[in-house]
C-alpha cells in the first residue's frame, strides 16, 4: 500500500454517495451527460476568497491567476470575487475581457508575447508585464503604432526564490522578469517614453505549504521594490508580490496557515519604506483559489488482475488530470487524495488497487497502490485537490479520447 493525500475536509457521503456541492457525485454524472467530468464548486471558492479577505491586510488586492482554470463559467464568477486577472497569453486576454473584469484589472505575464497579442492587449488598456528589454521596445513600438499610451509593469526576476516550492520561477537565471540589477533602469526608460508605468510585478514561487517561507520571500519582496523605487526615483502605483500559496496534494500535506501570513504582511505593509506609501500592493492566486473546490470523476471500466495486482481501468486518465498522474511539475509520483465516490466512507479492502486511465501508456497512473474499498465495473471514481491545472492543463488531443465535461455549482 502507498499513502494518498488527504481527502478534503468539504468532502462528505450521504448513503455512500460523495456529495459535492450537496449533490450526489452519480446524479452530477446522470445532468453533465456523462463521464469523465470534471465539477467545479463555487462556494468552495467564495469561501477560500472570504478566508483571504479575512487574513489579510484590508487594503490588500487578489488577483486570480487565470492559467490555474479559465473554465468561462468559473471566470465570469471570478470577475466579481476577486481584484484582478492576471493571464498569460492573447487567448486568455480574450477569456479574461470575456468574463467582464475591467481591463484595467487585468495584467499579462509571460515571456514570448507575440506582437499581435501585445497588440490586443494595449488596444483594450491591459497592463503588460514586461519580461525583457526587447519585450518592452516591442510593446512601446506597438503602442506607438496604435496611437495608444501602454500600460506598462516590469517583471523582475528576483535575486531570491522561494524555498520549498512545487515550482521555482524566481533566483538564478530564469526565463521569466528582468534581472533585479537591470529592472530599475527598464522601468526609468519606459516612464522616459511616455508610458504609463504600473510598478513592480515579482514572483518567485508556487506551491508552498510553508507559511515562515512565504513570510519571508514578501519581506523580500517589499524590500526590493522599495529598493527598485528609489532606483528609479518613483512611487510604483502597484507592487505585484507574486503568490505562491500551495494546497495539500500529498501524504502528509498540512493546508498552509495563511492567518499568520496575514498577520507578518500588516506588519510588513504598516513598516514598509517611504517610497511605498502611495503604492497598492497585490497578491496573485491560482491553485489556492479554486485547486481544492474541483473533484474529477471517472468511470471504472474494467478490473483486472496481472500477477497478484489488481489493476482498476477507468474512462478518463491523465489527457484530462495529468498533474494526478505525476507529469506535472512534481519529481517523484505520489496520490493524489482519490476515492470511489459511490462507496464514499466504506471501509477500504485489504489489498490496494492501482488506478490507472484508459491511455496506451505506462505513465496513465492515477493511483499507485492504494487503500479503497471493493471496485466493480460501473463505479465512479473521484479524484480530487482537481480545480487547478486540470482540464486546461493536460494533453487533450493525445490518444484521441473525447475532451472532459466540466460543470460549475452553487
Ligand atoms: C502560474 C502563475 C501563478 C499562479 O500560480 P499558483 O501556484 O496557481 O498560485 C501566479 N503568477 C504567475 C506569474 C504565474 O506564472
Amino acid at each position: 500500500m502507498k499513502p494518498m493525500g488527504p481527502i478534503p475536509s468539504w468532502a462528505t457521503g450521504e448513503e455512500e454517495m460523495l456529495l459535492i456541492g450537496g449533490c450526489g457525485a452519480e446524479s452530477l454524472v446522470d445532468e453533465a451527460g456523462d463521464t469523465p467530468l470534471f465539477v467545479y464548486d463555487m462556494d468552495i471558492v467564495a469561501a477560500q476568497v472570504r478566508r483571504f479577505r479575512e487574513a489579510m491586510p484590508a487594503a490588500l488586492h487578489l488577483h486570480y491567476a487565470v492559467k490555474a482554470n479559465p473554465y468561462a463559467p468559473l471566470l465570469a464568477r471570478m470577475a466579481h470575487q476577486v481584484d484582478g486577472f492576471d493571464i498569460a497569453s492573447g487567448g486568455e486576454l480574450e477569456m479574461a475581457l470575456e468574463s467582464g473584469m475591467a481591463p484595467d484589472r487585468i495584467s499579462f505575464a509571460g515571456p514570448g508575447k507575440r506582437n499581435d497579442e501585445l497588440s490586443a492587449a494595449i488596444f483594450a488598456g491591459v497592463t503588460i508585464n514586461l519580461e525583457s528589454e526587447g519585450e518592452a521596445r516591442r510593446a512601446l513600438a506597438v503602442a506607438e503604432a496604435i496611437g495608444k499610451t501602454p500600460r506598462l509593469a516590469v517583471r523582475v526576476n528576483p535575486d531570491f526564490d522561494l524555498k520549498g516550492s512545487g515550482m521555482r520561477m524566481g533566483g538564478g537565471a530564469k526565463p521569466f522578469g528582468v534581472d533585479a540589477d537591470r529592472a530599475g533602469a527598464l522601468a526609468r526608460m519606459v516612464i522616459d517614453a511616455g508610458a504609463s508605468w504600473q510598478g513592480w510585478h515579482i514572483f518567485a514561487g508556487s506551491q508552498n505549504l510553508d507559511a515562515a517561507a512565504i513570510i519571508e520571500t514578501q519581506a523580500a519582496t517589499i524590500a526590493l521594490a522599495a529598493r527598485l523605487s528609489d532606483e528609479v526615483g518613483a512611487t510604483p502605483p502597484l507592487v505585484n508580490l507574486g503568490g505562491g500559496f500551495g494546497i495539500p496534494y500529498f501524504p502528509g500535506d498540512v493546508p498552509l496557515d495563511i492567518r499568520s501570513i496575514g498577520m507578518a504582511l500588516d506588519t510588513a505593509l504598516e513598516e514598509r519604506p517611504d517610497i511605498l506609501r502611495g503604492s497598492d500592493f497585490a497578491i496573485e492566486l491560482g491553485r489556492w483559489l479554486v485547486g481544492e473546490a474541483g473533484v474529477y470523476l471517472t468511470r471504472v471500466i474494467d478490473v483486472k488482475v496481472s500477477q497478484g495486482e489488481t489493476f482498476v481501468v477507468v474512462d478518463g486518465g491523465l489527457h484530462h488530470q495529468l498533474a494526478a498522474s505525476g507529469n506535472f511539475g512534481t519529481v517523484v509520483r505520489r496520490n493524489y487524495p482519490i476515492a470511489v465516490a459511490n462507496r464514499f466512507g466504506s471501509q477500504p479492502i485489504a489489498d490496494p488497487v492501482t488506478v490507472v486511465g484508459c491511455l496506451c501508456t505506462p505513465i496513465d497512473r492515477l493511483g499507485d497502490k492504494v487503500a479503497l474499498p471493493s471496485v466493480e465495473e460501473g463505479d465512479l471514481i473521484a479524484i480530487f485537490q482537481a480545480g487547478a491545472y486540470g482540464a486546461s492543463a493536460s494533453p487533450a488531443a493525445f490518444l484521441g479520447h473525447p475532451a472532459p465535461r466540466e460543470v460549475l455549482l452553487g
